[in-house]
């Protein structure tokens, strides 16, 4: 098979010609990457944003195969993935591992798998189909066929075939064009055909925001801009938005757009996103935020008598006894018949150093619906976005097992609660408090108790299944439980 790349042939050539090669840079200045060099722009703009290294300050290697592990780490920096060193679940990935952390993120969020019998193999070279998919499930629409990732890269000009119109994915790729590749994945200026479309129209709801030639704060402002500014959006690099602003382009980060207009006599109140944290080494130093909905003149929903308000009080208080027995802290937003506005919630929360936050709801709609239904929030707003929604359906599983209603699903849900919370965060409705047979569940004491303790277990099912918490298992026996199947 005749096989060809492009790139090759100007390095060829420029080599060929003897070009100059060196010449000092204001930052990193590898030996090894030339003037001329054909990779040369896209390797330094992925260094100037931390997200690839030299294996020296003065060598880059670029004819080095790229390993699985390099580029999980990679991927996970443009992503901006918190990839401090973590166990993780594989046999071959030490807790020491460069990339653990990265592996582990990357697993999670479907991006990348592992091999049978729990290997890795983080020393094994790419191949250039490989590097396709995970492109592709990174930045784009998850895909597992190595056609459409393919066919997809070179649409959009982000990587070409050969010369005989084959994309070689069985070939190992180096790391001057896996960097060539990432840094036209983040920025459409280095692509071979920039068809990226700004489709979307976005305000921006912050005064002073960056505009950053990269996604993360690494990469050098270009300018700012004020509340109220117009932007088109293209695309998203994990929290940070591409976006052309009068003709420029450049990235802002996301936490600070929005698909309204902005009110400047009510501006939205924004935290700043912040880093993952890495759940806490013992069990008693974990907190878990229960949030009763609704409370004093806010009764929520009503039906039959009942007041959601109370229900809900009534079933926090019940989950909570359940953690007071078990070594986790449990925090409650409110656990008397007082209103809390939604913004107290997630700042109890927040102060309380919660690492998990259940909102706990009933719901109503004039009797024509039923069911249990669980919610999660998953954009910039809130860094755990896969964490959240692995938490409902741990939730959501162990409720219809404790009532059996009709099962609503796992649900997006553009709640405040959820979205603005900077912890995994999954809001329940219980069952429809105006619908007969729901109401009946929901104004029983013991099925109250059932579902307390559901959504105790459910919080134990994703500590244990998702956080890989070992340390969980002893307090599904001391209520006579066992854990759940995977389920994320
Ligand atoms: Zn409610």
């Amino acid at each position: 098979m005749k096989k060809f790349w492009l790139f090759s042939l100007f390095a060829a050539l420029f080599i060929g010609l003897g070009l100059p090669t060196s010449q000092a840079f204001a930052s990193s200045n590898f030996s090894d990457i030339g003037d001329t060099y054909r990779a040369k722009d896209e390797i330094y703009y992925l260094v100037e944003g931390g997200i690839a290294n030299g294996i020296s300050t003065t060598a880059f290697s670029p004819s080095t195969e790229v390993t699985r592990g390099q580029a999980a780490a990679m991927l996970g920096r443009a992503l901006g993935l918190n990839g401090e060193k973590r166990k993780t679940s594989f046999n071959d990935v030490s807790e020491n591992y460069f990339a653990s952390g990265y592996i582990e993120q990357l697993v999670k969020r479907g991006i990348i798998s592992g091999y049978p019998n729990g290997y890795f193999l983080p020393n094994k070279t790419l191949s250039r189909g490989e590097m396709a998919i995970l492109i592709n499930r990174s930045f784009g629409t998850g895909t597992n066929s190595v056609a459409v990732a393919t066919s997809t890269l070179m649409q959009k000009g982000i990587a070409n075939g050969y010369e005989d119109g084959t994309f070689g994915e069985q070939d190992t790729i180096i790391r001057a064009d896996f960097s060539v590749f990432l840094a036209r994945s983040i920025n459409a200026k280095f692509r071979t055909a920039d068809t990226e479309t700004f489709s979307q129209i976005m305000y921006v709801n912050v005064n002073d925001l960056n505009f950053r030639t990269g996604p993360n704060t690494n990469y050098p402002s270009m300018g700012k801009y004020n509340f109220g500014q117009v932007v088109e959006y293209a695309y998203s690099i994990g929290d940070w938005a591409y976006v052309r602003v009068n003709g420029e382009k450049g990235f802002v980060h996301t936490a600070y757009l929005q698909t309204t207009v902005p009110d400047p006599n009510n501006p939205p109140v924004i935290t700043p996103p912040e880093p993952a944290p890495i759940l806490p080494k013992k069990l008693e130093d974990m907190v878990i935020i229960l949030d009763p909905g609704h409370g004093d003149h806010d009764p929520g929903a009503t039906g039959f008598g009942l007041k959601e308000k109370d229900m809900v009080l009534d079933v926090g208080k019940r989950v909570k006894n359940y953690f007071v027995q078990s070594p986790l802290q449990v925090k409650m937003t409110r656990e008397t018949d007082v209103f809390v506005e939604l913004r107290d919630r997630v700042a109890f929360a927040k102060r309380n150093d919660g690492h998990l936050f259940v909102s706990i709801h009933a719901n109503a709609l004039n009797g024509s619906a039923n069911g249990t239904e669980t919610f999660y929030y998953t954009a910039a707003r809130n860094p755990y976005d896969v964490e959240s929604k692995a938490l409902a359906k741990y939730l959501q599983a162990r409720m219809l097992e404790a009532w059996n209603l009709k099962d609503r699903g796992v649900k997006y849900g553009n709640y405040y609660v959820i979205r603005e919370n900077a912890m995994p965060a999954a809001l329940v409705e219980m069952g429809f408090i105006d619908n007969k047979t729901d109401n009946a569940y929901i104004a029983s004491p013991s099925r109250r108790e059932q579902m307390a303790k559901a959504i105790y277990l459910g919080t134990l099912d994703y500590l244990y299944h998702y956080e890989k918490r070992e340390d969980v298992l002893p307090l599904y026996k001391s209520v006579n439980a066992s854990s759940s199947p995977k389920r994320h």
